[in-house]
């Protein structure tokens, strides 16, 4: 655990404990919240809600978050983890409890070497309770919310998934926000298929409909729904569900399979049309002369940074077929590869020298390339592989010889 907060001191103080969620949550919560001074009520839903896995979860209740750094208060705290959470924790499990959570603060950044080494001090010279009321009362003053983020990329992997509808009761995962700065609201919450603490006497249905994979943790076994369905879920799963689960993580990956092998012969299609296009150019090309670099600059939108490395990652897996494709023209096609050669050559080294990054330079060469063979726009992604391709070629291929080592172009070199 990279994070130090309540959700993972409660998962640690579960561990330790043996007892469930919401049990284990309301005594950590309640050693603040049942202050005359603080009176929140803690229920379920709010500890589920600081548990939860995804972006729906929630941070620590403000008036709890400040009763924690009150000096006041501290004492009263102290008293009732004495009584309520002490007893619970077997002198066999202490070190475990104590070391788990020195671990976890280490991990964290955010808490300093100081606390930690006080925590360290507390553990060594076994003051348990104040080893536990610092631990709490640190955690719930601070963040709860995962670092930073209102949705990590890997949860937009699970959530796109499922085509933004749960798939259980096909709710909508998440919509756009008409508050500002918060352009979506998520309800999703993301699931294990086969959940990690399945009731030994549903293992046998469960095992029937579909063996769990080798790793619980594993994306395979993960999945987005909607918060009512992770809760339902999670609290009473059931065999139907757990079915219907399964086949859509199934259909999934089936889709995306099928999306993949038409999205690659697509854009093969789509080098073959720009490369035929080349051969075709009667006489020489001429690039439009450089004129301004602010323009391009502002063409260049922060999504095109992605787009570009993915281009990079595109030229290496296209690399043998440009160039298969390239040795397929005849001699005239061959020597209009030379001309398109040079002139991206001149052109790139030009852009350079006026100090362009490399993606804006096959940015801009893409539009020319398009352009001057009147081709649409619509082959934008492939002809900027061509562009890279060329690009490339400028810096690893040895004048008049198209037999280059493709082993040698490593990805470094892109
Ligand atoms: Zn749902």
């Amino acid at each position: 655990m990279k994070e130090y907060n309540i959700s993972t001191l409660i998962a640690i103080t579960m561990d330790i404990t043996a007892e469930n969620q919401v049990k284990t949550g309301t005594v950590l919560l309640d050693a603040v919240a049942t202050h005359d001074s603080v009176r929140v009520n803690v229920d379920d839903k709010m500890i589920s809600l600081l548990m939860s896995e995804s972006s729906s979860r929630k941070d620590v209740h403000e008036a709890i978050k400040a009763g924690a750094l009150r000096p006041d208060i501290m004492p009263f705290a102290r008293q009732y983890l004495q009584d309520n959470l002490m007893p619970k924790i077997s002198p066999l499990r202490q070190d475990d409890f104590c070391t788990q959570i020195i671990e976890s603060m280490r991990a964290d950044k955010k808490v300093s070497d100081g606390f930690c080494n006080t925590m360290q001090n507390l553990y060594a010279n076994q003051q348990y309770l104040d080893f536990a009321t610092y631990a709490d009362l640190y955690a719930l003053s601070i963040t709860n919310l995962p670092s930073g983020v209102v949705t990590s990329p890997e949860d937009m992997i699970f959530l796109t998934q499922e085509s933004r509808r749960c798939p259980l009761d096909n709710a909508e995962l998440w919509k756009k926000s008409r508050k500002k700065g918060t352009p979506f609201i998520y309800t999703y919450q993301i699931i294990q298929i086969y959940p990690e603490d399945l009731p030994d006497e549903l293992k046998p249905v469960f095992n029937a409909i579909h063996l769990p994979p080798r790793s619980l943790d594993s994306d395979d076994n993960r999945i987005a729904v909607c918060s009512n369905c992770a809760k339902k879920y999670l609290d009473d799963p059931n065999p139907d569900d757990y079915r219907r689960l399964v086949e859509s993580k199934r259909a999934y990956k089936t889709k995306q399979a099928s999306e993949k092998i038409s999205a690659s012969s697509a854009i093969e299609d789509e080098i073959v049309m720009i490369i035929q296009a080349i051969a075709s150019i009667e006489g020489g090309t001429h690039l439009e002369p450089f004129t301004d670099v602010l323009k391009i600059k502002e063409k260049i939108l922060p999504e095109n940074n992605l787009l570009e490395e993915a281009v990079r990652n595109d030229v290496v897996r296209y690399y043998p077929f440009i160039e298969k494709q390239f040795s397929l023209l005849d001699d005239v096609g061959m020597s209009t590869f030379n001309v398109i050669r040079s002139e991206v050559t001149t052109c790139y080294e030009k852009y350079e020298r006026e100090g362009l990054e490399q993606s804006e330079i096959v940015y801009e060469l893409t539009e020319w390339l398009l352009t001057a063979n009147r081709l649409g726009r619509k082959l934008r992604i492939a002809a900027s592989i061509v562009i890279s391709f060329f690009i490339q070629n400028c810096a690893v291929f040895k004048p008049h010889n198209l037999n280059v080592d493709v082993a040698e172009l490593t990805e470094e070199s892109l």
